[in-house]
């Protein structure tokens, strides 16, 4: 059951067609580098508008938009937490970014969220780590919740779809 609601797919996540992606923002909400700029240079110059007025988030939170020149209809910007060892409450800060922007999208009756590989990248949280909250969080979401029908775990590489597929696989 809950299986069936999540999907892992290799791709760029600013082409897919949503109800809402979520973005692995700065706190800032300005912008950045990696998926972040990606989505802001996809949406066009009006997002850049609406996250202005949103004044940041903090670590762990998520805030909407819209989508604008995106085939998706909202993003989710959620910071995620800088990996520094894993002791300074890294795995907590990236559990609440999952079940945050989970909320937010049922909130906003989002049947369909797509995510990326939050704090993987720049962040540099360890892969498989991630990974696994990423699923273990989901699918905690998704026993509790009827919302959102589908989540699509977007990878950007062959190798992290790899990885995804094998732990979902093991926790599922
Ligand atoms: P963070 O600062 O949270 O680490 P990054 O944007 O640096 O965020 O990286 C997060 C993940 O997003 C990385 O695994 C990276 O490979 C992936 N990524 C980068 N661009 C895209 C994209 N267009 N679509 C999907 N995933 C992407």
């Amino acid at each position: 059951m809950i299986k069936e609601k999540i999907e892992i797919v290799k791709g760029d996540i600013t082409k897919i067609e949503v109800d809402a992606i979520v973005n692995a923002a700065n706190s800032s909400l300005l912008g950045g580098g990696g998926v972040d700029g990606a989505i802001h240079r996809a949406a066009g110059k009006e997002l850049l508008h609406e996250c202005r007025l949103l004044h940041g988030c903090k670590t762990g939170e998520a805030k909407i938009t819209k989508g604008y020149n995106l085939p998706a209809k909202f993003v989710i910007h959620t910071v995620g937490p800088v990996w520094n060892g894993g002791t300074h409450n890294e795995s907590v800060l990236l559990e609440k970014c999952f079940s945050n922007s989970l909320t937010l999208a049922v909130k906003n009756n989002c049947r369909s969220v797509a995510f990326p590989a939050i704090s993987t990248g720049i962040y540099r949280y360890p892969f498989e780590q991630a990974t696994e909250i990423a699923i273990k969080t989901t699918v905690e979401f998704l026993k509790q919740n009827n919302f959102p029908e589908k989540v699509i775990f977007i990878c950007f590489s062959e190798e992290m779809f790899n990885i995804y597929k094998k732990t979902l696989d093991e926790l599922l």
